[in-house]
């Protein structure tokens, strides 16, 4: 990680913690419930309040549009073509992508930022670990959870994933 990312980080940290929270917020107000099944699956996966979940099916994630915060995304590979991102208690799903695996490694992200404390807390861990290890190795995006099925129907669970096959299930 170069200097400069560095000086940036608890900047980009309060302004990603900020936008996830704004995030939070309208999917709170248009997004759906977990119906039983999913309040299992959450529970599978260790969310203490599934109840809080919500869940809204978008054309197209959103991305944060301040510059600094996109660049981020972008240079880490978090951002374009995502299908599913989580923010809090909400998640956001693409059009066509809600499927059992993507929300089960979403909720894994709900369990996360609860036991790590709330979005500031996840943020402050999150986005440095993308930041320097990039969003594929990061710690908290290969904590994969129990239930969460190989993305890849074609290939047997634990074989390694493509790069496509991998982006394409995930935030
Ligand atoms: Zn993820």
């Amino acid at each position: 990680m170069d200097t400069e990312l560095q000086q940036q980080l608890p900047v980009l940290i309060s302004l990603a913690a900020d936008w996830a929270r704004q995030q939070e917020r309208l999917i709170a107000q248009h997004g759906f419930p977990l119906p039983e099944q999913g309040l299992e699956l959450a529970r599978g996966v260790g969310v203490r309040q599934p109840v809080r979940v919500r869940i809204q099916v978008v054309p197209e994630i959103p991305m944060p549009d301040h510059p600094a915060l996109l660049a981020l995304s972008k240079s880490s590979g978090l951002g374009g073509g995502s299908v599913g991102l989580t923010l809090g208690y909400g998640i956001y799903v693409k059009d066509g992508h809600l499927t059992t695996q993507l929300v089960s490694h979403e909720l894994r992200h709900v369990h996360q930022c609860e036991i790590l404390g709330g979005i500031d807390w996840f943020m402050a861990v999150y986005l440095p670990q993308v930041a320097i290890l990039g969003y594929r190795e990061a710690p908290l995006e290969r904590d994969l959870g129990r239930p969460l099925a190989s993305p890849c129907s074609e290939q047997p669970a634990g074989a390694a994933c493509s790069r496509r096959c991998r982006a394409s299930v995930d935030s």
